[in-house]
């Protein structure tokens, strides 16, 4: 048998430099507070935005859906494992997106591997923004376009990078960026980059992951905040953030979706979501359009958060959503935070290398709606007390002769 003897060897760097991720266990199910190590925590650390991942419909609808569906869809979408729940689900996203046609994929991560080595080829060039997500840079490793990485939101940049593609000879040319920047909850200039795809006939593709239900009208993603429909080719999502659920999708022109239907290899080659999972995310999708409560209570949420956390001096970075990284920057030190939070009975991961670059290790928190203002206040009060602990925030705001 293998030893694997460089593989401990790394595994115990990793824990050195503090940069080993230790998974918690949830002992029941998702929401503002979670139940670890036999113990209630606040949930400070999941992309459960509007509170749906144990939304009391959206179970009643999968358990319906399990009793006359099953539990598996038997095959891949093109073979026997297309139900009329998934087109279903497939249309409703659809009119919800104010888009032609979208495909549901098993994943976002996924919906990424389907899209980008299904529309590029070896005489085209993929254009990234340096801080995209691990999913569109592995996408992008299943091609065998032409790579340029453009500086994070440097619209400028991008123009000479789009300059240099055509000086290479470029076929097409692909334009991917985050819509949100999940680890600074920072937004792409998608205005801007919508113009420099025009100048020079680039193919615009946005992934929406941290956008959908929480941006635009209802929670309909970027292209809807910036009032930018019809002028994004290619827009993926995921259903298991906001939506509360699993799995990921393509939405666009119906050409585009045609043609990932015949050519995208994990809508070929892998099976496809269950039913229960399609119907609690058609529930999800019918109360997203039917108000908009829960994304108008995630944002009082974020804003409100935000503002106290600078009032007690932490450094909260450039967030322009919910998302809201308390910068540390060094590893252990955000390692050994998230750490004392817990003991405090605040459950806020900490985040370092490779997740974010070296040097920029933060705790993030994940702001809901499901968080009441009592559980806010909570949160707030032991990241005050290990901000002060810690010395990342100073005690000067308890001296008596300075005012607050
Ligand atoms: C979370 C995320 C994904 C992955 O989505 P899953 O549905 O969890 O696979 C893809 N892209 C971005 C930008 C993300 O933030």
């Amino acid at each position: 048998m293998y030893q694997w003897t460089e593989f401990k060897k790394e595994l115990e760097e990793l824990k050195e430099k503090g940069l080993y991720t230790n998974i918690r266990t949830l002992e029941g199910p998702q929401g503002a507070w979670l139940k670890i190590n036999g113990k209630d925590v606040l949930n400070m650390s999941s992309n459960n935005y509007l509170g749906l991942a144990n939304d009391k419909d959206m179970v009643e609808k999968s358990i319906d859906a399990i009793k006359h569906w099953g539990v598996g869809p038997g095959a891949v979408r093109t073979i026997a494992g297309t139900m009329s729940l998934h087109t279903q689900l497939e249309r409703d996203l659809a009119e919800f997106k104010n888009v032609e046609a979208t495909i549901m994929i098993q994943s976002g991560f996924l919906a990424n591997q389907a899209v980008v080595p299904a529309v590029m080829g070896k005489e085209d060039a993929i254009l990234s923004d340096e801080l995209n997500h691990a999913s569109i840079i592995d996408a992008v490793r299943l091609t065998k376009s032409k790579r340029y990485v453009w500086k994070h939101k440097d619209v400028a940049d991008l123009d000479v990078k789009l300059k240099e593609a055509d000086r290479d000879g470029a076929v097409k040319k692909l334009v991917i960026t985050d819509g949100v920047f999940s680890m600074d909850g920072d937004l792409a200039p998608l205005p801007e980059i919508v113009e420099v795809c025009k100048k020079y006939n680039a193919i615009l593709m946005v992934d929406d992951a941290h956008g959908e239900g929480v941006l635009g009208s209802h929670g309909r993603g970027i292209v809807d905040h910036f009032g930018l429909h019809d002028q994004v080719d290619i827009e993926v999502g995921t259903l298991s953030k906001a939506f509360g659920v699993i799995g990921g999708f393509v939405a666009g022109k119906k050409v585009l979706i045609d043609y990932l239907k015949q050519k995208a290899r994990p809508f070929l080659f892998s099976s496809s979501l269950s039913p229960a999972d399609t119907m609690a995310a058609i529930e999800s999708v019918r109360k997203l359009k039917a108000s908009d409560e829960l994304v108008k209570k995630l944002w009082e949420n974020g804003n409100y958060f935000k503002k106290e956390m600078k009032a007690l001096g932490f450094d909260t970075g450039e967030s322009e959503t919910p998302i809201t990284p308390v910068m540390l920057y060094e590893a252990p030190v955000a390692s050994t935070f998230s750490q004392k939070l817990l003991e405090k009975g605040v459950f806020a991961q900490s985040i370092g290398f490779p997740t974010v670059p070296k040097g920029k290790a933060r705790i993030r928190v994940m702001i809901s709606a499901a968080h009441s203002k009592k559980d806010l206040d909570f949160g707030i009060k032991a990241f005050e007390e290990v901000g002060k602990e810690l010395k990342v925030i100073s005690n000067a705001a308890d001296s008596p002769d300075l005012q607050r």
